[in-house]
């Protein structure tokens, strides 16, 4: 397996300097997709399985999208090890819709959710959270400016929650839950409670244990797929609550029942996913890209660490294997570094505008060759700069 891994990113990076011209892209999203996804949807936007229609010229109740959805939801499970005990929910509205659809299918009013506010996205979940029950922030990120994930000693939980939200990678301001070695870290929480995560920027990044969490939600866009869709993760007796009156198409129930086919689903966004699961699989799955992942982000980390020229954002226990944020000492030198990288093939590597800086993205389908570029680049600059 490991063998074909490293044969197929072979292929990958070849490709992306002999095939098209294209260069590298850290956009933190939507982000880089592999090559072979791209090449494979070209094709099948104009025939696909010998049909002689196009994926989405196909009804969505068609066998071709049966096929599709079928084997999307099957390859998630294999990947994410998800048993039948979790429904997977192909959905639209982004993860910021997710915001509100996680307390209000979740929550009742006079319940109490614990957020834990790590980051920007964080923050728009808390936010958006209030209108539903009663919503306690167990830690604040922001007077640190987000600059770490809190010790469970520093997060100061209520009596009873029903669940505790995080969101797993910051990708603003480039922080992770992690431990040491890169694998997932979760707070402790409150018997009786279950996790609920924002996993938008590093889902399918590492290997995960679906157990510990009651929901996860992701926009596809950052690691498995393009927007338009989101993926959702939820335990099944989860679904048994119905602690207020909503519509029916924004019920987590009534989209597993209908198999994400309530309405006319994002037909080619879900089959771009597929495409990306399929991809994940020949890559070894998640193990083999978190190890590739754990090497990209140190090619770059390394850079920080010998530097006296750049700062990083993060501190070093909560790096981001995903988002990697740092600043030169101007925002005039700053502006230089961006501008020259883009002259040397690499494109969006400005830091968001809370931030500043640069923010460097090493998703899933970046080459490793690209943060082996991005980390010359950067010691040639600091050279010629510092
Ligand atoms: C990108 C992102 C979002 C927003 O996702 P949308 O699909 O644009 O709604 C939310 N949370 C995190 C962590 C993100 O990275």
């Amino acid at each position: 397996m490991s063998a074909m891994a490293t044969a197929s990113a072979t292929n990958l990076n070849t490709h992306t300097t002999a095939y098209s011209g294209r260069i590298y892209n850290f956009s933190a999203g939507p982000g880089v997709l592999p090559e072979d996804v791209l090449l494979q949807a070209q094709h099948d936007l104009l025939n696909i399985g010998g049909t002689g229609m196009g994926i989405v010229e196909h009804s969505h109740r068609a066998k071709c999208f049966d096929r599709v959805l079928s084997e999307a939801v099957e390859d998630c499970r294999a990947i994410g090890n998800i048993p039948a005990s979790y429904e997977v929910i192909f959905t639209t509205g982004g993860a910021t819709s997710q915001n509100f659809m996680v307390p209000a299918n979740l929550l009742a009013q006079h319940e109490t959710a614990d957020y834990i506010t790590t980051g920007y996205w964080a923050e728009k979940s808390y936010e958006q959270a209030q209108l539903y029950g009663n919503i306690h922030e167990s830690w604040d990120g922001r007077p640190l400016k987000h600059r770490y994930i809190p010790s469970d000693d520093e997060i100061k939980p209520s009596t009873n929650p029903t669940y505790v939200h995080i969101c797993s990678n910051n990708t603003i301001y480039g922080t992770q839950w992690r431990n040491a070695d890169g694998s997932v870290r979760l707070p402790r929480i409150p018997a009786g409670a279950f996790l609920a995560c924002d996993m938008c920027s590093d889902i399918y990044s590492r290997p995960m244990d679906i157990s510990q969490f009651g929901v996860v939600y992701a926009g596809a866009q950052k690691n498995v797929g393009i927007a338009g869709v989101s993926l959702v993760l939820i335990r099944k007796d989860l679904l048994a609550k119905n602690p207020r009156e909503l519509p029916l198409i924004l019920q987590y129930r009534v989209l597993a029942k209908d198999e994400s086919r309530h309405n006319t689903p994002p037909v080619f966004p879900i089959y771009m996913s597929g495409l990306v699961f399929k991809w994940i699989i020949k890559q070894g799955g998640l193990a083999a890209l978190h190890k590739r992942n754990i090497e990209k982000a140190k090619l770059i980390y390394d850079v920080l660490d010998s530097s006296t020229f750049y700062t990083g954002h993060a501190r070093v226990d909560s790096r981001s294997l995903m988002n990697i944020t740092f600043k030169s000492p101007t925002t005039a030198l700053d502006d230089l570094f961006i501008a020259g990288a883009l002259r040397a093939g690499m494109d969006n590597l400005r830091g968001h505008r809370a931030t500043g800086g640069v923010r460097a993205s090493a998703y899933n389908a970046m080459p490793r060759e690209g943060c082996k570029v991005l980390a010359d680049y950067m010691r040639e600059f600091e050279r010629t700069h510092g």
